[in-house]
């Protein structure tokens, strides 16, 4: 099956899965496999958005840092998703009603400060990734407006200084050629991109702030101590601290960290470019969509004016036969329209879910970190983790700690069950959307 594909794939050293990104990737990246004894203030495994954006920041504040990857940068789900910028982390409401109303401000900050944080390091570092702004959330059930009008209410109190709208039905339709929706909310500090040129894009940034990257590296275990050693079949990376940034694709540590996070997939596909008129049709504003139920479905156009179509988010841990058949029909539910238009990709990725839906963040022996499960958001997400994980190394811990704190539930006994259990859940869910 596919997950024990991927995992092998995480010891066997993979490119890149064939997606429209990789397809349309600015650089192959080709960083040397980690050899021989090497020495860092920080070592990070895993080089998808949290590894590299974890990374990078430290590099900016002056660590020397070192970056092991099993495959190549932006190999798993950083790589491969629907390049949706949408703020928030999962989760933060539940730390708010722990904590209180004195912290409001700073979730607040924290919701957003990815998007920031990526807002400001394509300008810095001039990278190219097709940044666009603004996201659309739709409404398909009356229900669903109320979440808009609680979107905007929340950012009028926060005197919120970017741009945002609640569409009707009449103004969703003009503006996505689809009478599939109701209504929605549009932000325009949300946005989307092209995941895999800003992950080597900033991959390609910490290298030259002096970040050591090893690719084609999977690390097979480490030795704790004062200066934890992070082993790979060629070499060794010895530390002050660790940063464990594998998420859905990881197996490290099973004592502290196995069934904390359970992978589940997701899919998408790409069609051939759209012509220019229906681009007006359907999306004349390049904005990203993506639903508001619980299980969601979300699409956006590329740069080149393909329509990419995710969903269906897989939690049973078995992947479709085909991911055409599998989401085809559910982007022709939206745009019967587009009936004839080819489709040129498919693909799928794994999205770290966990129980509660609040990363899960701590410390293994003081100085062993890590940091996963952004339960179907990472972009945005992954960011502000990124600043949070160098904070603490740095001893500010305020941040981590209302994460750290945060008490997880573990499914006793193997991965299958939990995955099991998840998918059950789930069908809960997936019933109450179609409701
Ligand atoms: C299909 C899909 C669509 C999505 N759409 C969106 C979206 O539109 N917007 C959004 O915000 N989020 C989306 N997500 C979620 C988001 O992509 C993830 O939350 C985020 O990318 C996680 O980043 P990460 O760096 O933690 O993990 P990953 O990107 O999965 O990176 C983990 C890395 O660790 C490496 N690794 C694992 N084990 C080892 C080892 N032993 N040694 C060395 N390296 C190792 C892997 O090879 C991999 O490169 C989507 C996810 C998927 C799969």
């Amino acid at each position: 099956m596919y997950r024990e594909k991927e995992m092998q794939a995480v010891n066997q050293k993979q490119e890149h899965t064939g997606s429209y990104y990789a397809a349309t990737v600015n650089e192959i990246t080709n960083y040397p496999v980690l050899k021989g004894k090497q020495s860092a203030d920080i070592c990070v495994v895993g080089a998808g958005f949290t590894g590299v954006a974890t990374a990078l920041t430290l590099a900016e504040r002056g660590y020397s840092v070192a970056i092991v990857e099993a495959n190549r940068v932006g190999w798993g789900a950083s790589g491969r998703n629907g390049g949706q910028l949408i703020n928030g982390i999962s989760g933060l409401e539940k730390i708010r009603k722990k904590h209180g109303a004195g912290i409001t401000d700073m979730l607040w900050d924290i919701k957003w400060r990815g998007n920031d944080i990526v807002y400001e390091r394509v300008e810095k570092y001039a990278i190219k990734c097709d940044l666009k702004s603004g996201f659309l959330e739709t409404a398909l059930k009356p229900q669903q407006m109320k979440y808009a009008e609680e979107y905007a209410a929340e950012r009028d109190r926060h005197n919120f200084p970017y741009k945002y709208e609640i569409w009707d039905s009449e103004k969703t339709r003009d503006m996505l050629g689809t009478d599939a929706f109701l209504g929605g909310f549009i932000c325009y500090r949300d946005g989307h991109l092209h995941p895999l040129n800003l992950c080597i894009g900033e991959a390609r940034a910490a290298h030259e702030l002096g970040v050591k990257i090893y690719e084609q590296s999977p690390v097979t275990g480490i030795d704790h101590g004062a200066r934890p050693q992070v082993k790979t079949a060629a070499g060794v990376v010895e530390a002050d601290s660790v940063v464990l940034a594998g998420n859905a694709y990881s197996q490290f540590e099973p004592k502290h960290l196995s069934n904390l996070i359970f992978p589940a997939g997701s899919y998408i596909i790409g069609t051939e470019p759209l012509s220019a008129a229906v681009v007006s049709e359907i999306n004349p504003l390049d904005i990203a969509v993506c639903d508001m139920n619980e299980v969601v479905d979300y699409y956006r156009l590329s740069a080149d004016k393909r329509l990419l179509y995710g969903g269906a988010c897989n939690y049973s841990n078995r992947d479709p036969a085909s991911i055409k058949s599998y989401i085809l029909p559910r982007m022709l539910k939206v745009y019967p329209q587009l009936a004839n238009v080819r489709v040129d990709f498919e693909w799928g990725g794994k999205i770290g879910i966990v129980l509660n839906r609040i990363p899960a963040i701590g410390r293994i022996n003081n100085n062993v970190y890590y940091c996963q499960g952004y339960s179907g958001h990472g972009v945005n997400a992954t960011h502000v983790m990124g600043e949070i994980m160098s904070d603490a190394i740095g001893g500010t811990m305020e941040k981590f700690d209302l994460f750290a704190d945060m008490k997880h539930f573990r499914i006793p006994g193997s991965q299958w069950l939990g995955n099991q259990m998840i998918a059950l859940g789930m069908l809960y869910y997936r019933m109450k959307d179609l409701l």
